[in-house]
């Protein structure tokens, strides 16, 4: 029989799934996922999470949760400390595998590798040997593992550069949504058709019962999307360029640099920024976007996500934004606030 490894479907299961399934299988193990995100996952993530624990994690908690109930072997918790050099991710993914440990005694034993490539990137290699050792004596089986897993994960990265979906790309179904990217850049000389830029963390931006299905809901409106996770390394770079000092938190630099790039090309006839409540790096980094984009004149609606937010206000506030922005082209305004205060008045602080 098979040694089963769970991978819970949240945080960064929307980055790197392809990355550690790929290598995982390549060694003979089976994956087992937790379930889509859903009331009773969230339900359980917040009865076992400390107050101030952001709305992601508790849904990670939920999953872990959901993938003890399936008695796997082990589950797949990894500690990332920095996928990048010179920075670094959240605390919260650096202390993950010991959080969940002790707030969830009890569960399967947890599978953590150490991800920091903050100074050099050999570190990566030699801590999935670490891990492929565990599974197989055999070297070579570990490095072929380890090489198809990082060409699957440049092709994942390639895809959702043009603009498909986490899911349809994890499991081949990319027939099922456009290329968001291409075609929200195809049509841009298209004065009838809205574009709007959905700027957030992938677990928020990708997750439907998180950000309430979101995505679908603005398509039904006739509205394009791009989100910040389609934009390469030198368009994050050349957003970056508004900004004197450096971001040192990866996730905070691919959203503002992503907010910044729409900002300068105007692609979009507005952004709306998905922020987590309790999110330490994203009250900054939101804040940053929202004032840069008041001082422009350029539409910005700031979604705050927590387990007590509503379908309903969420959709009014999408319908409320869409209207203005449609009510915003048709009389070809170039002043439009959504902050209720005008960005040129007098007594703007900005
Ligand atoms: S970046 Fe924000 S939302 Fe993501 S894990 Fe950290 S605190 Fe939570």
């Amino acid at each position: 029989m098979r040694i089963k490894i769970g991978i819970p479907r949240a945080l960064l299961y929307y980055d790197y799934f392809l990355l550690w399934s790929t290598f995982l299988e390549r060694l003979g193990t089976e994956i087992v996922l937790s379930q889509k995100t859903n009331k009773e996952i969230v339900y359980n993530g917040i009865k076992s999470a400390i107050e101030e624990t952001c709305l992601p994690v508790k849904v990670f908690l939920g999953h872990v949760q959901d993938l003890a109930r399936k008695k796997v072997d082990y589950i797949f918790i990894p500690r990332y400390i920095s996928v990048e050099p010179r920075r670094f991710l959240c605390p919260k993914f650096m202390g993950l595998p010991y959080m969940i440990k002790h707030l969830l005694p009890g569960i399967p034993p947890v599978l953590n590798v150490e991800v920091d490539l903050r100074k050099r990137e050999r570190q990566l290699p030699v801590e999935m040997y670490r891990l492929g050792k565990l599974f197989t004596f055999n070297p070579w089986k570990i490095r072929l593992a380890y090489k198809l897993a990082q060409e699957n994960q440049k092709s994942f990265k390639k895809n959702i550069l043009q603009g498909f979906l986490p899911e349809n790309v994890y499991f081949n179904e990319t027939e099922k949504n456009k290329a968001l990217k291409r075609t929200v850049l195809k049509n841009n000389q298209h004065k009838n058709v809205l574009r709007i830029g959905l700027i957030g963390h992938s677990y928020n931006l990708y997750d439907e019962y998180v950000n309430m299905n979101i995505l679908n809901k603005l398509q039904e409106m006739g509205v394009e999307i791009i989100t910040s996770k389609m934009f390469s390394e030198a368009e994050i770079n050349s957003g970056l360029k508004r900004l004197r000092k450096d971001i040192f938190w990866t996730f905070g630099k691919e959203t503002i640099g992503s907010a910044f790039y729409l900002l300068e090309e105007r692609i979009t006839h507005g952004i709306i920024l998905i922020v987590s409540f309790a999110c330490g790096p994203d009250s900054i980094i939101m804040d940053l976007i929202d004032r840069a984009y008041k001082r422009a004149g350029v539409p910005c609606l700031t979604l705050v996500l927590d387990e007590h937010s509503a379908e309903g206000g969420v959709i009014t506030r999408l319908e409320a934004f869409i209207e203005m922005l449609k009510w915003k082209e048709q009389k070809n305004e170039s002043y439009f606030s959504p902050h209720g205060q005008p960005v040129d008045c007098p007594e703007s602080p900005f």
